[in-house]
């Protein structure tokens, strides 16, 4: 049985009995009718009354005191605190969503088939410069492009295209994702990096092809001449001896190549797995090996404190150093004075070689670390460098913590210096 129904059924109950008593006393029957209904709606239109006010401002529950009404109008509240709390979920759902389209490094706009702009992220406001009042613009007379015009209408067949944005310097990816019959997302991806880095990798593969074919090209060269029957013994050994130079090459090219792909991608040693590196001695060793390529045609000199050693790799700092020393030798000519340094100060141990060489102008020193960068191409070739040597140092400084310098002067000389900080150990 609803609940108040009996209470309710009583007070008919009752009221009928009344109205025929006064009724039946008073033979009046219509007032005592019209009484009897006013005295059982009345508490009925004090509860309406109650819920009607209740309803302006649906928070708490309903104040309503018959039972008859309890039951109703606490169903109403309790559905309505169900549906609020359901929104309330959903609200704190979409900032999650909206927070992470927010954050996401890719510009999101949506827009409608007429391409007019519903929504976009803070990614999109920068790569495209949209503002808080571009809402309802349309997005293709905006961005003015008409790779976009064409994405938004449709006539691009693998709904992406890429552009350069109205900042020139930067590539942006651009895809159409159909949401529904009226709605499209535009996603836009910041490519620039990615591309320079396809491009590095594409001059990459094709500068090592290049380094590599010219000593190939040689002993191509001179097996063919080896293939002469007419030719002499001694003179078969001496093209033999010739084909020793470019196959050295090629070998000097590979190791460089390969070391220079190890420290690229190998992960940086720790503080645990380093040697304790005696940098005097290895300096002389270096210095000496140097005095034998340059043939006396050079004074090397070390001043190196002994007492100051490295931590780090020997193997690599070896490397680091040896390149730099040999620079020295190749770039500078004969009797030029060469002076290494090993020395510490307050900001910690540093390297240096001096040579009195040719120097390097101004507009090539930022460039100099690239891979293959060489500021005369055939002149270092000449020389027997590959162009790896300062990529190299440039490597092994970085996982050292230490910064490669340079101060030079076309015709004067160069300085090249590396400067360790606190990897010292005496
Ligand atoms: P490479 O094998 O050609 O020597 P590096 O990477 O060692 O390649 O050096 C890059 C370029 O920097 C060289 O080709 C040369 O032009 C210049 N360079 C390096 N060291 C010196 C130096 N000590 N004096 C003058 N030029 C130098």
């Amino acid at each position: 049985m609803i609940p108040g129904a009996r209470v309710e059924l009583l007070r008919i109950g009752a009221l009928t009995i009344a109205v025929a008593i006064v009724g039946e006393l008073s033979k009046a029957w219509g007032i005592a009718i019209l009484a009897g209904a006013i005295v059982w709606v009345f508490p009925h239109v004090r509860e309406f009354d109650h819920f009607r006010r209740w309803s302006r401002h649906p928070i708490g529950r309903p104040d309503n005191a018959a039972e008859l009404w309890q039951e109703p109008t606490v169903k109403v509240f309790r559905a309505l605190r169900q549906s609020r709390t359901r929104v309330r979920r959903m609200l704190t759902r979409l900032r999650y969503v909206r927070a992470a389209t927010e954050a996401l490094p890719d510009g999101a706009i949506l827009i409608t088939s007429d391409g007019e702009i519903e929504m976009f992220n803070a990614a999109a406001q920068r790569l495209f410069g949209l503002a808080a009042g571009d809402i309802g613009q349309n997005f293709v007379s905006l961005t003015r492009n008409p790779e976009i015009a064409a994405l938004v209408d449709g006539q691009v067949p693998d709904k992406l295209v890429e552009i350069t944005a109205n900042r020139a310097d930067m590539q942006l990816e651009i895809r159409r994702i159909d949401i529904d019959e009226t709605r499209l997302l535009i996603l836009a991806r910041d490519v620039t990096q990615l591309n320079r880095l396809l491009t590095m990798r594409q001059d990459f593969v094709a500068n090592v092809s290049h380094e590599l074919r010219t000593p190939l090209t040689v002993i191509l060269g001179y097996l063919e001449s080896i293939e002469d029957d007419t030719l002499e013994p001694a003179q078969t050994r001496r093209l033999i001896e010739r084909l020793r130079s470019p196959a050295k090459r090629m070998k000097v090219l590979v190791d460089d190549l390969l070391l220079l792909t190890r420290l690229e991608s190998s992960p940086k040693p720790s503080q645990t797995e380093v040697d304790v590196v005696a940098v005097a001695p290895m300096l002389e060793a270096i210095a000496a090996e140097a005095r034998q390529l340059s043939n006396g045609r050079h004074r090397i000199t070390v001043e190196a404190d002994a007492t100051l050693k490295l931590r780090g790799s020997e193997f690599e700092l070896h490397s680091a150093f040896s390149n730099l020393i040999g620079n020295a030798v190749r770039y500078s000519p004969d009797g030029g004075d060469i002076a290494v340094r090993w020395f510490a100060t307050e900001a910690g141990a540093h390297f240096e070689v001096e040579d009195h060489g040719m120097g390097i102008a101004g507009q090539h020193l930022s460039r100099i670390t690239e891979r293959f960068y060489r500021v005369d191409l055939s002149g270092s070739r000449a020389r027997g460098g590959t162009g790896l040597g300062l990529a190299i140092v440039k490597h092994v400084l970085i996982r050292h913590g230490a910064t490669l310098g340079v101060r030079s002067e076309l015709n004067q000389g160069s300085v090249f210096f590396c400067d360790f900080p606190h990897r010292t150990s005496r």
